[in-house]
Formats: C-alpha cells, sequence, structure tokens
C-alpha cells in the first residue's frame, strides 16, 4: 500500500507535522484537529490563537506561535508548504498554488515571520509537500511569463515548452526559488512526496479527480520555544 502520510522533513523535529493523504484518518492526539483558514489563492496570512476554530478566517497562510496548537493547509494539487523554525517555537502553513505563488505568498509568509515574530530568514527551514509538479502542471505561456516577470528569467529553466502557446512549470521549483530570495539556505528546504497528478493513490489531485477527489491537510504544530 502507497503511505499516505509522509513525515520525512526534518526527523528531529520537536514539533509534529506532515503531508496526509485525504484517505488517511486523523491523527489521535494534539493534532488531529489542525486549524485551517478559508482559502482564496490569495496572501492573506493569519496568526492563529488558542480560542480559534476553523475557518479562522480568509487566508493562505496561517502561523502558530503556540506550542501544540496545529495549523494546516488543505491542497489537490497546489503546493502546500510547511516553514519551521525551531528555536523560535513558531511555525506557519502556506497554501500555493500558481495564482498565490505569483501573488507572492512565500515572501509575504517570511516578511511576516520576521516583522511579527522577529525570526530572521536563515534560521527558518521549508519543506514543500505533494503538489502538481512540472511533469503534468501545464498552464498558459503567458501565465509563465508572469512569473518570468516576478522571479527572473530563472523560470525558464523549470519551464518544459507544449504546442499551441502551452507548457508545463514546476510550481514547487518556483516557490523554491521565492524561499532563496526571500533568504532560507538551500540546505534548508526540502521536497517532500510525489506529483499529485501522476503519483496516483493516495494523493488527492484536482486535475485528475476533478473537485470531488478530497484535499491532502498539510499540518504543522510548534514545539516549545527551543
Ligand atoms: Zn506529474
Amino acid at each position: 500500500m502507497a503511505l499516505d502520510l509522509l513525515v520525512p522533513a526534518w526527523p528531529d523535529a520537536a514539533n509534529r507535522h506532515g503531508f496526509r493523504a485525504p484517505t488517511r484518518q486523523p491523527e489521535p492526539g494534539g493534532s488531529s484537529h489542525p486549524l485551517l483558514a478559508r482559502q482564496v489563492h490569495g496572501t492573506a496570512l493569519i496568526d492563529v490563537r488558542p480560542d480559534d476554530s476553523s475557518p479562522v478566517g480568509e487566508a493562505d497562510g496561517l502561523i502558530s506561535a503556540i506550542p501544540g496548537l496545529a495549523i494546516a493547509v488543505a491542497t489537490a494539487d497546489c503546493a502546500p508548504i510547511l516553514l519551521d523554525s525551531p528555536s523560535d517555537g513558531v511555525a506557519a502553513a502556506l497554501h500555493a498554488g500558481w495564482r498565490g505563488t505569483l501573488a507572492g505568498i512565500v515572501t509575504d509568509g517570511i516578511r511576516h515571520l520576521k516583522e511579527r515574530h522577529g525570526i530572521e530568514p536563515k534560521s527558518l527551514r521549508a519543506a514543500l509537500g505533494p503538489s502538481i509538479d512540472g511533469c503534468c502542471f501545464e498552464i498558459e505561456r503567458e501565465i509563465a511569463e508572469g512569473f518570468a516577470n516576478r522571479f527572473g528569467s530563472r523560470i525558464w529553466a523549470l519551464w518544459q515548452e507544449r504546442p499551441a502557446g502551452k507548457g508545463t512549470l514546476d510550481l514547487r521549483g518556483v516557490n523554491t526559488l521565492a524561499l532563496l530570495d526571500a533568504g532560507l539556505a538551500a540546505t534548508a528546504i526540502e521536497r517532500v512526496g510525489p506529483c499529485t497528478f501522476c503519483g496516483g493513490d493516495p494523493w488527492a489531485s484536482y486535475r485528475r479527480l476533478g473537485p470531488s477527489c478530497g484535499r491532502q491537510l498539510n499540518w504543522i504544530a510548534p514545539a516549545a520555544k527551543g
């Protein structure tokens, strides 16, 4: 049976985190009901509070600075990005589809962690969970040109031209550029799990299965401040 819960990132982590396929039942314990937002493919971020309940509001990034209080983003092709600052006891979960990626969810998320929580980007580590990859993520070339305007000509190394004004883009690769630009170390960025489209079961893929495909739950709960 295929793995339906991926947690290979950060084996040393005192926090709890994972990328969970929709077929997987919630884990027992403190992380079984992570807080979720109403996701709108934007860049708004919310700092959760202990008395919050889901949905905490309209946002595509949640930040928890409360030990054990889990946050999550739900995805089915979009890239889920978990950020962890082990020494600060702060974690974030970002939802980065192509719209959010282009709008700067990663840049805004890391700026928020710096401005509101005093976290230096170089102390962060990031895990990008299962999402549709460059093998399968077909978009219009003009969208890719939008990415080139924001991230520079580097994105063409993540692009494969296809006929009729289309091509495929490595969305996790683009978000990796955004993480590097924001100041994370290359060694602190990890890609976890397969392409949701061609990786098949148990991972949900909106493009492969349609709107009723279920969603990955990508969650993290900060540990107490190290
Ligand atoms: Zn693929």
